[in-house]
C-alpha cells in the first residue's frame, strides 16, 4: 500500500522544505516542527507507507536512510557525540505521515524510554 502523502508534495517541489541532503533514492529535509536542536526526516523517494510494507525487494531504500543518516553525522559533527534515529509505525507508534522515514535527532543528550 502508497498513497500520496505531503512527503510526496515535498519530493515533487510542489510545497517547500528545507532540504539538506538528495541522491536518486533518498531526500532529507529538517522536520517543520523539531523535537531537538536538530531534527531532520529522512524519506525513501519511493513511497513505503510503513515499516510493515518493509520488503527484501524494497529494503535497500531503508537501508539508504541509514547511510544517509551516518553522512550527515559526520558532515554536520553529530558522529562523536550521537544522535537518535527512530522510525514510528502507525497508531501505537505514533506515525502520522504515511510514508516511512527516518526521524534523526541531534544536539542534546536524548532520554529514555521516549515515552
Ligand atoms: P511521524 O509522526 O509520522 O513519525 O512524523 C511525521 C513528522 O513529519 C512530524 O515530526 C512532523 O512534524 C513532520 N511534518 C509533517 N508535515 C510536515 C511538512 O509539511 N514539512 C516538514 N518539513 N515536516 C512535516
Amino acid at each position: 500500500m502508497s498513497q500520496e502523502t505531503i512527503f510526496t508534495k515535498i519530493i515533487n517541489r510542489e510545497i517547500p522544505a528545507d532540504i539538506i541532503y538528495e541522491d536518486e533514492h533518498t531526500l532529507a529535509f529538517k522536520d517543520i516542527n523539531p523535537q531537538a536542536p536538530f531534527h531532520a526526516l529522512i524519506i525513501p523517494k519511493k513511497a513505503i507507507a510503513t515499516i510493515n510494507d518493509v520488503t527484501p525487494e524494497n529494503s535497500h531504500l531503508v537501508g539508504n536512510l541509514y547511510v544517509v543518516a551516518a553522512k550527515l553525522a559526520k558532515q554536520l559533527n553529530f558522529a562523536d557525540d550521537g544522535y537518535r534515529v527512530v522510525m514510528n509505525c502507525n497508531e501505537h507508534g505514533g506515525q502520522t505521515v504515511y510514508h516511512i522515514h527516518l526521524h534523526m535527532l541531534a544536539g542534546k543528550e536524548m532520554g529514555w524510554p521516549p515515552y
